[in-house]
């Protein structure tokens, strides 16, 4: 189907390209959980950038940054990513308490810890999708913590840039109960075709009743804040360009994709919800989380078609 010769195409795990993105989040997280006012607790999240020697010496602790908040990436990005943690957690448990669901699919999980973390009703089982040299040092560590899943987990080691759609089918999942997908800090990673290929998928394998949240960024050129703070500061300190893991190729309309499909789909900007939540990153020039949207989607039940619930 997709672009297997992508420049990102790398087996190095959390060593290198792409998949050190998931150390940052797992930092970012560390780091969110040992503030005050924290928005998310994620006890896992620390072991994680200890046991890469990618991330070893990176902080977990905001006593370990020293000009703390105003550090550009420890600081507010790190903040963007527990505000995108907390809010992506509120989702996926309101899916299964409220929308009653009990199949989660995490689509780029990387260390995400929530199969471990999050307080999931009986009966949930949550699949776990990403490279294979993720998926087994993630395993690794949680394993050297006796690390007990609150659901059943069920890692999936795909290539997202391949063809995947069997794949879930193939370790139990039933697209005929609905489900709720999270596409968290992954699109903007994967060529155009991927994401095409990731939301009709979705879209194929949700049962009404289903829903999904995912990240993207709006702007035409990624480029445009290549010298922002956030982009400079996490190239000088962590040496990760991550303008140069992005696939800068024009992205998709992949909300739109989904509502031709008779999905409905609010779009919200990361500010919506610092000011809910009363903390978190605020607009500001030359700003590298400006064209981030957060997308909540759900595919109307049966019974909901042609009545516009
Ligand atoms: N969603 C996780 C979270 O928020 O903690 C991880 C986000 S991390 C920024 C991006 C993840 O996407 C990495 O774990 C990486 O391995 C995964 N990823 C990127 N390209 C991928 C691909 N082609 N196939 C499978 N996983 C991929």
């Amino acid at each position: 189907m997709v672009d297997t010769a992508h420049r990102n195409t790398d087996d190095t795990g959390v060593a290198g390209g792409v998949g050190v993105t998931a150390l940052l989040v797992a930092a970012a997280r560390a780091l969110e959980s040992h503030r005050s006012d924290s928005l998310a607790r994620d006890v896992y999240a620390e072991h994680f950038v200890r046991a890469a020697p990618a991330s070893a010496d990176w902080p977990v602790h905001p006593c370990q940054v020293p000009d703390g908040d105003a550090n550009p990436l420890w600081g507010r990005f790190a903040r963007y990513f527990g505000l995108r943690t907390r809010v992506l957690d509120d989702f996926l448990l309101r899916s299964v308490r409220v929308g009653g669901v009990r199949q989660v699919v995490l689509v780029g999980a990387g260390l995400d810890a929530r199969a471990f973390r999050l307080d999931w009703p009986p009966g949930c089982v949550v699949f776990e999708i990403d490279r294979k040299e993720v998926l087994a040092f993630k395993h690794r560590v949680l394993g050297g913590l006796s690390a007990t899943p609150r659901a059943a987990r069920v890692p999936v080691p795909t290539d997202l840039r391949a063809d995947w759609a069997d794949a879930l089918p193939r370790v139990g999942f039933d697209p005929a109960a609905p489900s709720v997908w999270l596409v968290e800090g992954l699109l903007f990673y994967l060529p155009p075709a991927a994401e095409t290929y990731l939301i009709d998928t979705v879209e194929g394998l949700s049962a009404g009743g289903s829903a999904l949240a995912f990240e993207v960024k709006l702007e035409k050129d990624l480029l445009e804040y290549r010298d922002s703070p956030l982009y400079t500061a996490t190239r000088e300190q962590i040496g990760i360009d991550l303008l140069d893991l992005f696939d800068l190729a024009p992205r998709p309309d992949s909300a739109g994709r989904l509502t031709d499909r008779g999905w409905s789909a609010s779009v919200h900007t990361p500010f919506d919800f610092t000011r809910l939540h009363g903390r978190g990153p605020l607009p500001e020039p030359n700003d590298a989380l400006a064209g981030n949207r957060w997308v909540f989607a759900e595919k109307p039940r049966p019974a909901e078609v042609g009545r516009g619930v």
